[in-house]
């Protein structure tokens, strides 16, 4: 698989020329790794998050959602194990200073050697590598590094230092009396929202009389002191997860876990992404709280990356905050055990993860959607840029284009928007030509345009042209919204 950074660089541009993605304060010569979404980009980021939430709490009979605070009690973070233990492995170039982490320097070599047709070379350095970060090998790292000639991509030299550790939770303080010399003072911004979640695991389960199985879903900002910080929102410092904890009774993780596995990456697919742009990873380096995880990886223009993560943590999490804040976050399942014919009693629950990027799915849906095509025929030469989006996340479903400013066609236009925009998203539009209005929704990823011309005003018909075939029909002004709406559904 060729990496296509060409792609991506055309996506970046894309997003910005039409108001999807701009670099956070712009004016200032943007922020590293930080993003803005603009009129576009939050329409669709918001049309993600309403489909991640609606299949994860709405369509669920056993979730329910919560949004707690990105500020939590430090103690939080020491229990979850981020103070001890969220750290990258990280080498810096001696000649440029520039910093990376460990693993995505050795990935970056493996897929240039993969690009220059040496696939058994690249392979095998990740697996060397894959061993040795799962030993936490350091020394074994720098080796590799060296043995192989890995050089920074900005000096051109192999002038590194040793491999050392960094934390990525970004601190502040609270108040007017915290010092920030002060440890125990220290207020983190939250690097994960799963945290958020078991600190409200008995309140949830108590107001809410839940019975195990069952979820807590959430979406909300994390934030990363990310060292290597160059793939546009793949991979950014301030980003939006959307994360699920299933509590499930401890002996049942297995199943829970092939079935959350099997169930997302259905979800994915029934937003229309296409399956042979994902895979499953299994993770052989496990973090500190897992007992099993698999990535859903995806192609991306920069190749096969994680997309989403799905994790079997055991009692980690509840354990360590029972232990904290020395408060009990037990369960009593009065439910019938047929081994003993007693109750099953009081106990920890084990957890299922699911935790995606919202912003590495927004990636994920625009990469998809991007295509230059070739339009031309043998009398003129064309093209088009367009974003096939699934009407159901596009930013826009209808936009509404009188043929031209008079004869009362923006009238009936307009009537058309009044009659639709409280269940969609309508756009107007009577500036240009016909073809480069529809030129412009094809670069926003509207799926319908409709024109109003001067046989409107004879039958109450419109013409309707869909983005991706460019096919035009005429149908009637009052049948409009039930095929827009079919389409969303
Ligand atoms: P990676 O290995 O790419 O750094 P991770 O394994 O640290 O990711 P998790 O901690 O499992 O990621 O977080 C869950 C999800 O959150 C990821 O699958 C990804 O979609 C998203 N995510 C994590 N870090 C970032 C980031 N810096 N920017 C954007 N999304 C992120």
């Amino acid at each position: 698989m060729a990496t296509d950074t060409n792609t991506l660089q055309a996506i970046i541009s894309h997003a910005k020329e039409y108001g999807f993605i701009f670099p956070s304060s712009e004016i200032y010569d943007g922020l590293q790794a930080v993003y803005d979404y603009g009129q576009m980009g939050s329409e669709l980021k918001k049309n993600i998050k309403d489909a991640w939430w609606k299949s994860m709490t709405q369509l669920q009979d056993n979730i329910v959602g919560i949004d707690a605070a990105i500020f939590m009690h430090p103690t939080t973070w020491k229990a979850s194990g981020h103070v001890d233990n969220f750290n990258d492995p990280m080498i810096d170039n001696k000649d440029s200073k520039k910093r990376y982490r460990v693993d995505h320097l050795i990935e970056g070599h493996a897929e240039q050697l993969k690009a220059d047709g040496k696939e058994k070379e690249s392979e095998d350095l990740l697996a060397a590598m894959d061993a040795l970060i799962a030993k936490d090998d350091f020394a074994g790292l720098k080796d590799l590094i060296d043995s192989n000639k890995i050089k920074c991509a900005i000096s051109g030299t192999c002038n590194w230092t040793d491999i050392r550790q960094f934390n990525l939770m970004f601190s502040t303080e609270f108040g007017s009396t915290a010092s920030s010399d002060d440890a125990d003072n220290k207020i983190y911004l939250r690097p994960e929202t799963a945290q958020g979640i078991f600190v409200n695991f008995l309140n949830v389960q108590k107001t809410g009389r839940m019975k195990i199985p069952f979820g807590i879903a959430q979406i909300g900002k994390a934030f990363r002191n990310e060292i290597v910080a160059r793939q546009f929102i793949f991979r950014m410092r301030e980003f939006e997860q959307m994360e699920m904890q299933f509590f499930i009774r401890p002996g049942t993780q297995d199943e829970w876990y092939e079935f959350w596995k099997a169930e997302r990456l259905k979800w994915h697919l029934s937003l229309g992404l296409p399956a042979e742009k994902y895979r499953y990873h299994d993770h052989v380096k496990l973090a500190h709280y897992a007992k099993a995880a698999c990535d859903i990886e995806f192609e991306f223009p920069i190749g096969f990356k994680e997309l989403e993560g799905i994790h079997s943590r055991g009692d980690f999490d509840l354990s360590q905050h029972q232990e904290y804040s020395k408060k009990k976050q037990q369960y009593f399942d009065n439910d019938v055990d047929p081994a003993t014919g007693k109750p099953y009693g009081n106990y920890i629950p084990y957890v299922i993860e699911t935790s995606i990027g919202l912003d590495r799915m927004f990636l994920a849906v625009m990469s998809n959607a991007y295509m230059e095509q070739d339009l031309s025929t043998a009398e003129k030469q064309d093209s088009r840029v367009v974003l096939k989006f699934p009407a159901k996340l596009a930013p826009i479903k209808m936009a509404v284009l009188p043929l031209t400013k008079k004869d009362g066609l923006p009238e009936i236009a307009a009537g058309i928007i009044n009659s639709c925009k409280s269940s969609f998203r309508c756009f107007y539009e009577e500036k240009d030509s016909i073809g480069k209005r529809y030129r412009r929704m094809d670069a926003l990823g509207t799926p319908f345009c409709v024109t109003v011309d001067h046989q409107t005003k004879e039958d109450n018909t419109v013409t309707i042209r869909y983005r991706d075939s460019m096919e035009q029909e005429r149908i009637p002004i009052d049948k409009l919204k039930e095929v827009v709406l079919q389409a969303i559904e």
